[in-house]
């Protein structure tokens, strides 16, 4: 197989994909694949059970938080958060990247978003901090934790008093433990670290759902998250095989020592690339230190031609998915939680090598 740094879709754990395929004819004896079968069906209902549960457990979910498997991707979700928390037509948006500003470029629409700190200004090499106690009244505070394209994390979360935060943390979900009872509402396309894409899990405390949307009927039904509560996923057809993949890496995870051993191991990994990359007289880094992402390294050579050179000659190595992102150009390794250490291994071999090839 690939040593693959894709962003997403990325690397799925190995015992995964072959359980997948073992039972991709015939589902625990009942004669046909989880994609052939009813979502009504009493044998998908305890796929989707397992799956929420497991997630649960993970991640510590309370009580008073709902999950839902909802389509349409990450995306779907910068309309769907107004949409339904708006409720004073009025929140605040922290803009780290490019995430976060579609996000409140949509939020713009349907109420006043206002952005309360960007790192637009220096290139989205950091992320932005609030500088003081947000407005009380705000609906909410919304940031994307982990800007994928630019490789920055916000580390800590901030002081946002009673106004609940709204966090996009697609790339970073599953990467280490959240103190999810710090969030309003945690959402994640699913197809970074949790399976294969097509599902988006939303949680969201409660009392947030409220008794409907904030923008009244004119919401779509299905991107209704009092609905879609209430239905568990179920108000339409699910992406039910989506839902069996991402069961099967959840309790991955919690066979490969949970949230905690997933940190541990993705910190090693990246800090081993930002090592290298600091130390390194060609190759320099983008995001700085203190706003580097667990899971999206970030780099470059001193020319778009050696970018260029860079990612061809590691696809010879079988290094593939470490071209940047269109609109920022350079190199990104996506260290995620099913990437082994031995990938990691194999792109700081041929950094080296590339390095001392080019060498001034
Ligand atoms: N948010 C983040 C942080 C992402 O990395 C991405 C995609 O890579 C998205 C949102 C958009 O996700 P989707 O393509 O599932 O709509």
């Amino acid at each position: 197989r690939a040593f693959n740094f894709s962003a997403g879709p990325s690397a799925l754990p190995e015992e995964v994909l072959k359980e997948a395929a073992a039972e991709m004819l015939d589902y625990k004896g009942c004669g046909m694949s989880v994609m052939e079968m009813s979502h009504r069906s009493s044998t998908f209902q305890s796929i989707l059970d397992d799956a929420e549960q497991t997630l649960r457990r993970l991640m510590g979910i309370p009580d008073n938080y709902r999950v839902m498997f909802l389509q349409g991707g990450a995306t779907l979700q910068f309309a769907c958060v107004p949409m339904n928390l708006m409720r004073g037509r009025h929140a605040g948006y922290l803009v780290a990247g490019n995430w976060s500003k579609k996000a409140w470029q949509e939020a713009c629409k349907y109420g006043q978003a206002d952005v309360l700190a960007t790192s637009e200004p220096t290139g989205f090499d950091r992320t932005p901090h609030l500088g003081g106690m947000p407005d009380q009244s705000l609906d909410y505070v919304y940031l994307c934790q982990n800007e994928t394209v630019y490789g920055t994390m916000t580390r800590e979360l901030p002081d946002t008093g009673d106004v609940p935060i709204v966090a996009d943390v697609s790339s970073m979900f599953l990467s280490s433990p959240l103190p999810v009872e710090r969030y309003g509402l945690i959402y994640a396309g699913v197809q970074k670290n949790a399976g294969p894409a097509g599902n988006t899990v939303v949680i969201c405390r409660d009392d947030l759902i409220g008794d409907g949307p904030a923008l009244g009927d004119i919401v779509p039904t299905y991107m209704g998250y009092k609905l879609q509560a209430s239905k568990d996923s179920l108000y339409n057809t699910p992406n039910a095989w989506g839902i069996y993949m991402c069961g099967k890496v959840f309790h991955w995870i919690e066979e490969t020592g949970g949230l905690a051993a997933m940190e541990e191991r993705n910190w090693e990994k990246a800090n081993r690339l930002y090592g290298y990359i600091d130390g390194s007289s060609l190759f320099s880094p983008i995001a700085r230190p203190d706003s580097r992402s667990i899971a999206n390294v970030t780099f470059r050579c001193p020319t778009p031609e050696l970018d260029a050179e860079f990612v061809a000659g590691a696809a010879e190595r079988n290094i593939v998915g470490v071209k940047g992102h269109r609109i920022l150009g350079g190199m990104r390794a996506s260290c995620y939680n099913a990437v082994p250490a031995k990938a990691v291994d194999a792109l700081l071999d041929y950094m080296e090598d590339f390095e001392r090839a080019h060498a001034a």
